[in-house]
């Protein structure tokens, strides 16, 4: 029995990359996870990985279409949640997005439309989800981890608001860490690198900017020379939020990025 049986978990952005790799893990170690994310389609995938992995069990998955950007959505997630499975333990606000559907990036010069998605997903949506999520996480003293980056802490010019947003997300793990440390509920950053997933082609990027970066400026600049894979930061985000393994870890921001933060860029090796 892993520690995962029996216990439930919502895992925001769960249609695609990183949140699906989560969801099926969760769901393999025995958990009755929510799923969620605005595309029906690929929810949908997720709904099918998830339930092969609970050994068949549809009952152990529960698929719920939303836009977390929308308070009646983030209530309806929780609410739906509880209604089903009659309980929470671990809330992994993982949905995020480094710009607005439809619009290139968020430089700096975007127009204050696209500050106000980008923060809204990444940083006030969490909040949103806390509130709801808290009541019943105290019951199960159960945990968060949310998804943030490095670009929390290394700024990044075209992707600014996203950078402004993830930071954001940083301090507000801090502060509900400390608050909530004597409810016995834990709460933690994981700060992915570079993930190889759809999120750069949602920022309007085509699919082979994918290979150009992963060739021009992973390679180079990462000591492990490669982007993770969403499974890698998966298992990140089940240590996190397993009670027994990581029982004294709160408040911190883990960095899972093959070094690439800690790095400084090549010296180039003909300088004499
Ligand atoms: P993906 O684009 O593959 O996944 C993003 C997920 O968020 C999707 O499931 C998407 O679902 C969901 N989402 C986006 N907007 C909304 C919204 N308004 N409401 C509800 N769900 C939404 O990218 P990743 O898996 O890479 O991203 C997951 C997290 O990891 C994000 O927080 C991202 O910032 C972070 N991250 C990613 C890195 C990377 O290099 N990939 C690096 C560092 C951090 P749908 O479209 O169905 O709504």
């Amino acid at each position: 029995m892993t520690y995962f049986e029996g216990k439930v978990v919502i895992v925001t952005g769960s249609s695609t990359g990183i949140g699906r790799a989560t969801a099926e893990l969760f769901a393999k170690r025995g958990a009755k996870v929510t799923i969620t994310g605005r595309s029906a389609e690929s929810l949908e995938i997720t709904r099918q990985l998830c339930e092969k992995a609970a050994g068949g069990n549809a009952d152990k998955v529960l698929s719920i279409i939303g836009d977390v950007t929308k308070e009646e959505d983030t209530k309806r997630i929780i609410a739906e949640t509880i209604n089903k499975f009659g309980q929470l333990d671990v809330l992994v606000n993982n949905a995020g997005a480094a710009t607005k559907p439809g619009l290139q990036d968020s430089h700096y010069s975007q127009p204050l439309e696209v500050f106000d998605y980008v923060m809204n997903l990444n940083a006030r949506s969490l909040i949103a989800l806390d509130q709801e999520a808290i009541p019943h996480l105290k019951k199960t003293k159960g945990n968060i981890v949310n998804v943030s980056s490095i670009l929390g802490f290394r700024a990044y010019p075209s992707m600014a608001y996203y950078c402004m947003a993830k930071a954001a997300n940083d301090q507000l793990n801090r502060i509900l860490a400390i608050d909530l440390a004597k409810e016995g509920i834990r709460v933690n950053n994981i700060n992915p690198g570079p993930v190889r997933t759809e999120f750069l082609n949602r920022n309007g990027e085509p699919e082979a900017a994918r290979d150009w970066v992963e060739d021009n400026i992973i390679k180079p600049n990462c000591p492990m020379a490669r982007s993770a894979t969403s499974e890698e930061m998966a298992t990140v985000i089940a240590f996190l939020a397993n009670n027994d393994e990581a029982r004294f870890v709160t408040g911190q921001m883990l960095v899972a990025d093959g070094g690439m933060s800690i790095s400084s860029p090549p010296l180039p090796t003909n300088a004499s």
